[in-house]
């Protein structure tokens, strides 16, 4: 029998091989990072630095009280030499604080208690805010308040994403296969967090080692290890749950509303740090990968890193001509206009693909063959929703329930045409988004 799996979606090739034997290494200490202000979903945080403050490796430099945020700490030590608009991985301009490096790091020592007895829920959601943890899948969500459902709404099962479905990617793959008992702590403290008496990890059948690994970390209890089909977008988390509980999320609604919260892998291991070693998130593995790059590898990077800097670490960019970088994979990935953007919380991976490999501009005429329909993991009309967006008929748009897309590409992936039905999708949404802020502002 076939592994458990959603229904529709897409097999693309995976170019897994490339990084996936590759272990976890150091990146070189940055001499000068750059730290957005804005790096999670929710509210921008505010600097509680100036030009000119020393600040240390671990330091809380940036905050701000609303409920859907997170804090931001200095990922080296050095001094804040400046405090200013830089370009972002999300492709905008985003306050920074530019950080001069004085050559030296903190050791990390294991201060705090492992013990989970000695931990209560509200214990470990302050540790988690004040960390600054974001889901690390991509999604930068702010996990203390996944962790604080409104009232009325119970959390059973803690389901954590070990899927990684993106192709090129294997950061969360040398996770699980190198600290899985960070995985499985992590996992048994966000269940403690929230009172869930159910646990359970979601890992694609194409990852046999770190199925193995997680076996022996879990041992037995109330932790169950799914394992899933290797099909796209099997992370994504309505996916997930309909493919790893049998849960089907509504449309409009949280998977909060059917009793779960799921989390990424390589953020339970960094709340294991945050709470064990009290280190906040100042630094995460990414994979970088692709044929545009000379040497992929897994990297731990310090937030703030240029993509530049990475880049060189893996001996720069594969031949002449032009090359697309990605922050994150070629399914969801952004481009990027400028290597001197930094990684950031919730940057997995840097994709580059080199000139032969790059989609061509060029488009044709919809042959209405229903690929697109056939691909889509929600059930949607991708050709309609790309043309609606594409000519800013928003209604419409609306009306076929584009707010559903979870943007995963599938449709743009499988088209003949080559439309690029994504970016459409997207342009639409932005519509959607400044109509709704102009009506608020009236
Ligand atoms: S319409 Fe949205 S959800 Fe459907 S395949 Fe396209 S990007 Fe994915
Ligand atoms: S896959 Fe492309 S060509 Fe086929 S129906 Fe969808 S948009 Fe049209």
């Amino acid at each position: 029998m076939g592994h458990k799996t959603f229904d529709r979606g897409i097999h693309p090739a995976y170019y897994k091989e490339l990084t996936a034997a590759k272990k976890v290494e150091q990146a070189a200490l940055p001499k000068t990072v750059i730290i957005p202000l804005q790096q999670h979903a929710g509210a921008a945080c505010a600097p509680l630095v100036k030009k000119g403050d020393a600040v240390q490796e671990g330091q809380k430099i940036a905050d701000v009280q609303a409920f859907v945020s997170a804090p931001i700490h200095s990922s080296i030590n050095g001094k804040v030499k400046d405090i200013e608009l830089a370009s972002h991985p999300g492709g905008t301009r985003v306050m920074s604080i530019v950080i001069e490096g004085d050559g030296t790091t903190r050791e990390w020592k294991a201060e705090g208690s492992a013990d989970l007895n000695a931990i209560t829920p509200d214990m470990l959601r302050e540790i988690i805010r004040e960390a600054g943890i974001v889901g690390m899948g991509g999604a930068a969500f702010p996990t203390s308040v996944k962790l604080a459902p409104p009232k009325g709404k119970a959390i059973d099962t803690i389901l954590l994403n070990g899927c990684e479905c993106e192709p090129f990617l294997t950061a969360d793959h040398r996770i699980m296969l190198e600290e899985p008992e960070k995985v499985v702590w992590g996992l048994k403290a966000l269940m403690k967090a929230t009172g869930a008496a159910n646990g359970i990890i979601g890992i694609e059948e194409n990852k046999p080692d770190a199925i193995e690994a997680l076996k022996k970390a879990i041992g037995g209890g109330n932790i169950k290890l799914v394992i899933l089909e290797a099909k796209y977008p099997q992370g994504a988390e309505k996916m997930l749950i309909k493919a790893g509980l049998g849960r089907k999320v509504p449309p409009g609604k949280l998977p909060l509303d059917v009793g779960v919260v799921v989390n990424n892998v390589g953020t339970a291991a960094a709340i294991y740090d945050a709470v064990v070693y009290k280190k906040p998130l100042i630094e995460r593995i990414v994979t970088i990968s692709g044929n545009g790059v000379r040497e992929p590898r897994n990297l731990r990077v310090r937030i703030g890193t240029s993509f530049e800097e990475v880049l060189n670490q893996c001996g720069g960019l594969n031949g002449t001509g032009e090359t697309e970088v990605l922050n994150g994979g070629p399914m969801m990935g952004i481009a990027q206009s400028t290597l001197a953007v930094p990684v950031i919380k919730g940057t997995s991976g840097i994709t580059v693909i080199s000139a032969a490999s790059i989609k061509s501009n060029n488009y044709d005429p919809c042959i209405k063959c229903a690929s697109c329909v056939s691909a889509c993991p929600m059930g949607l009309m991708p050709y309609r929703l790309g043309d609606y967006g594409k000519a800013a008929m928003t209604a419409d748009f609306k009306a076929w329930d584009a707010l559903s897309c979870i943007e995963c590409g599938c449709c743009s992936y499988v088209c003949p045409a080559k439309r690029p039905l994504l970016q459409w999708i997207r342009l639409g949404k932005y519509r959607l988004r400044k109509e709704a802020q102009k009506a608020a502002a009236k």
